[in-house]
């Protein structure tokens, strides 16, 4: 396994195996990889020739007030794992190297970016499309891995992907979860052991939209309503969204009649998780 904390380095090792005619997978992550991360990996390594893993904590995505300085880093774990799943190139570069002094050009999508986790956190996904952008030019990849997990995010960079025609198609890969249902995220190591099991409310409250829309509840406030009440019976919860939004233009649907997402970000303690389904 190739680790390259530098850009020329890694365009040229991708020319090479260009040359060669392979497909190259890439998965953007941020490291403190866990399962989810892995799943995306192990797809692409089943659908590629050539796998690439960016690891980089992206300043750019981060609010002033928001966890970038404290957002784990655990590089030699990553390391290790990567290697055990067989990826071929590690790409881990630094905040100077991204983002030189005189960086002055953002990439930014203006409709799916305003709402949701883009309504709680401004700038995020402008953040996020930049780095992106960069992260694709350089590894220049066949096809592109993210996680519905991050629904929205996944949503934007399609857009992105068509619009400014970068010519990759993008794989949005199912949410890996831990037995009790939380979703793996790199921020559950942030919780202490009360506030981790208060964080099953978020795929109970999902599990519960779920089965209301089944049973043939049609109005989205009702079932907000019983969502927010059952979040809020845990006294570490705090809500910040609950939303069933259209999966294409993540609108606000307020009678359920075809596929909705049902999406949610709550703080469990100072820490804020999301996280979502397709019903
Ligand atoms: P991150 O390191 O948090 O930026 O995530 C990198 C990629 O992994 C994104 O495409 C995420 O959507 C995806 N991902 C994160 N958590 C999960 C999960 N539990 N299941 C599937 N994919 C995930």
């Amino acid at each position: 396994m190739i680790i390259s904390r530098n850009i020329k380095n890694v365009v040229n090792i991708i020319k090479k195996v260009k040359s060669k005619k392979k497909i190259v997978g890439f998965v953007p992550t941020m490291g403190a990889l866990h399962k989810g991360h892995l799943s995306l990996v192990k797809t692409a390594k089943k659908d590629c020739d050539f796998v690439v893993v960016s690891i980089f904590v992206n300043p750019t995505q981060f609010g002033p007030k928001e966890d970038y300085k404290k957002y784990p880093r655990t590089f030699k774990k990553d390391k290790k794992l990567l290697e055990r799943e067989g990826v071929d190139l590690v790409f881990y570069p630094t905040v100077k190297t991204m983002y030189p002094k005189d960086f002055s050009t953002y990439v930014q999508e203006v409709f799916l970016s305003n709402v949701l986790c883009g309504d709680s956190r401004p700038g995020h996904f402008k953040g996020v499309c930049t780095v992106v952008s960069k992260l694709f030019n350089i590894v220049k990849p066949d096809i592109a891995y993210f996680g519905q997990k991050d629904y929205q995010q996944a949503q934007i960079i399609k857009r992105m992907v068509a619009d400014l025609n970068f010519g990759i198609k993008v794989k949005v890969l199912p949410i890996i979860r831990e037995p009790d249902g939380l979703a793996f995220s790199s921020r559950n190591m942030y919780l202490d052991k009360i506030e981790r099991k208060q964080a099953t409310i978020l795929f109970k409250a999902l599990t519960l939209a779920k089965q209301l829309i089944k049973g043939g509840i049609k109005d989205s406030n009702i079932i907000i309503k019983k969502m927010k009440k059952l979040i809020l019976s845990q006294d570490f919860a705090k809500i910040d969204y609950i939303k069933i939004v259209d999966p294409k233009t993540l609108r606000d649907v307020e009678k359920i009649e075809k596929k909705v997402v049902v999406a949610l970000a709550v703080f469990i303690g100072k820490t804020r998780l999301i996280d979502n389904i397709i019903v």
